[in-house]
């Protein structure tokens, strides 16, 4: 095996390209070829002396399969003259034997992750939008398969829309930018999933140095022309398309704003972007908005809703249907439809106790910390009642250093797209007011994007415990508005949402500078919206 002692070069008995029109390259017969790592991240096929007939392949972007026992396959991507338009370029290598072969293979994956790491090690500057070709964190956890559905559902116009026409959510977050705007003026900022850019040209608007907008559905495209077309703030941004685990930066950020909030807050597994992004860009104790969520559950009581779900699962109760008997899959329908979390916005006169909450601090937990969430329940039962499932709501807190501004989807308060969620057991618990009733929610999250969720509520009867359990699937909601809904994680918004009335959002708060500990509207009781 000829090779230099740093192993970097590879004698190569012929070489030729796949794709051109004329397979054969340029290289002198009488001289060997080698396969050799050049300056940078170039992976060089040429002979003794550097010339210009080399063929030159950036590492980050190429791939090596084999074909036979001594020969195989380079694949890289390649631009045409003027830059635009990328395709792949293939050559084919015929090594002297399989060792030799094999060798190569294992350099070559060795040189790339050394390229890798010294970007990410110097931070040297690397062209917007250039993608690490190592597997990347969301590629690992994340099934390729519900990964092209959630982008190609995000790169449709219509949900943007529907997301910002959430005046709530958009609301508060300009509110909490623009009240806010010393967290930005003459910041770095970068936008976690961007979107249609809006959050990115909020941040320009309160000043920032320049917004690094990173979204990797096709809306990167729309929001390139979208901030184009507002060229007060375009000099401002760059829009890079790509995950936010994968695309470098050129500059560490001193903000990081984002929506990633699914459903339960948790739904769609964004937050782990949103933390990854954190450790990959933010500058130690950088800013983050938002900065913390808080989970919120409480047990309820809906007769109605539980029958509703109930009577689903009548159909199958048929003996004869066109006379097949379907009892046989009676028990499994039911599991069926309660398997599923209901997504509506509920009366809060509902809830049969205090709810009590979980927080998950952006600024300071682990990613992996999110692939797993135990929450041990115990409540005391307001009233006399039978208890359906667990209610559950979440809110969001930007704690800026002028303004904090909490984001709630609280029952009772103005109505958000993500409405409420609510787990129903198939079991009902009987209690007494002043009673105790214990248990725990764990969402383990799952390679759909979304959670597997385990409830278990318990409460004493007598000398008798009485336990009710559900598995549900976040990734599975019922929607239960008028309006029909489009896909799973549709995020359609309620048609009062127009109706609201937009100063709720820029009444002032209580500013003490600290952070609230209660969110500013919570359950108002009686005092219900229409729903
Ligand atoms: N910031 C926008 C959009 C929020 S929706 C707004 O507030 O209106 C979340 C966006 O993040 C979607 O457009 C989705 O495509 C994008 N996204 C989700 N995960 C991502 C990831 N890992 N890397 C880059 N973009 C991501």
């Amino acid at each position: 095996m000829e090779k230099n002692q740093t192993q970097n070069e590879f004698v190569v008995l012929s070489i030729s390209e796949v794709s051109s029109s004329s397979s054969s390259t340029s290289f002198s017969k009488n001289e060997p070829v080698f396969a050799r790592v050049g300056s940078g991240s170039e992976l060089r096929f040429g002979q003794e002396s550097e010339s210009s007939t080399d063929i030159v392949f950036d590492l980050r972007t190429s791939q090596v399969f084999r074909l036979g026992p001594a020969e195989s396959l380079c694949v890289s991507e390649a631009f045409e003259d003027n830059k635009e338009k990328a395709y792949s370029r293939g050559i084919s290598i015929q090594f002297r034997n399989e060792e030799e072969t094999r060798a190569f293979h294992c350099a070559f994956e060795q040189w790339k992750t050394e390229v890798v790491v010294q970007v990410f090690l110097s931070g040297s500057p690397l062209p917007n939008g250039a993608v690490s070709t190592l597997k990347s964190k969301f590629d690992e956890k994340i099934e390729a398969s519900s990964a092209k559905m959630y982008f190609h559902y995000y790169g449709q116009l219509l949900h943007q829309q529907n997301m910002l026409q959430d005046f709530v959510r958009t609301g508060t977050y300009y509110a909490a930018v623009i009240e806010n705007r010393a967290d930005f003026l003459g910041r770095v900022v970068v936008d976690v999933g961007a979107g249609s850019g809006i959050l990115s040209l909020f941040a320009a608007q309160a000043g920032a140095k320049h917004v690094y907008a990173i979204e990797a559905s096709e809306m990167a495209e729309y929001a390139k022309k979208l901030i184009a077309g507002n060229p007060s703030l375009s000099e401002r941004i760059t829009v890079i398309k790509g995950k936010v685990e994968e695309v470098e930066l050129p500059v560490k950020a001193d903000i990081l704003i984002s929506e990633p909030m699914g459903t339960l807050l948790v739904n769609e597994r964004m937050l782990e972007s949103y933390v990854i992004a954190r450790d990959r860009f933010l500058v130690p104790n950088g800013k983050m908005f938002p900065t913390v969520g808080r989970i919120h559950m409480a047990p309820f009581s809906d007769e109605y809703l539980h029958m509703e779900i109930a009577n689903k699962a009548i159909f199958w109760h048929q003996q004869s249907y066109f006379g097949v008997d379907l009892t046989p899959l009676q028990r499994s329908a039911y599991e069926g439809y309660f398997s599923q979390p209901v997504v509506d916005a509920f009366d809060p006169r509902l809830l049969v106790a205090p709810a009590i909450s979980h927080v998950i601090n952006f600024t300071s937990i682990k990613e992996e910390d999110l692939y797993e969430i135990e929450i041990p329940l115990r409540f005391t039962s307001s009233t006399s009642t039978r208890i359906h499932g667990l209610a559950c709501w979440f809110d969001v807190l930007f704690n800026g250093s002028t303004v904090p501004r909490w984001l709630t989807t609280a029952p009772g308060a103005p109505t958000t797209h993500w409405y409420q969620l609510r787990c129903v057991l198939s079991q009902p618990l009987y209690v007494m007011p002043g009673q105790e009733i214990t248990g725990h929610f764990r969402l383990v999250a799952h390679k759909a994007q979304s959670y597997t969720i385990y409830l278990t509520l318990s409460a004493a009867v007598g000398d008798m415990l009485q336990t009710s359990s559900g598995k549900l699937d976040l990734k599975e909601p019922y929607y239960r508005m008028s309006q029909p809904q489009a896909y799973s994680l549709a995020q359609d918004q309620q048609p009062n949402q127009l109706l609201q009335n937009p100063d709720i959002l820029t009444q002032p708060q209580d500013e003490d500078g600290s952070v609230p500990v209660q969110q500013p509207s919570p359950n108002p009781g009686a005092e219900l919206h229409s729903l």
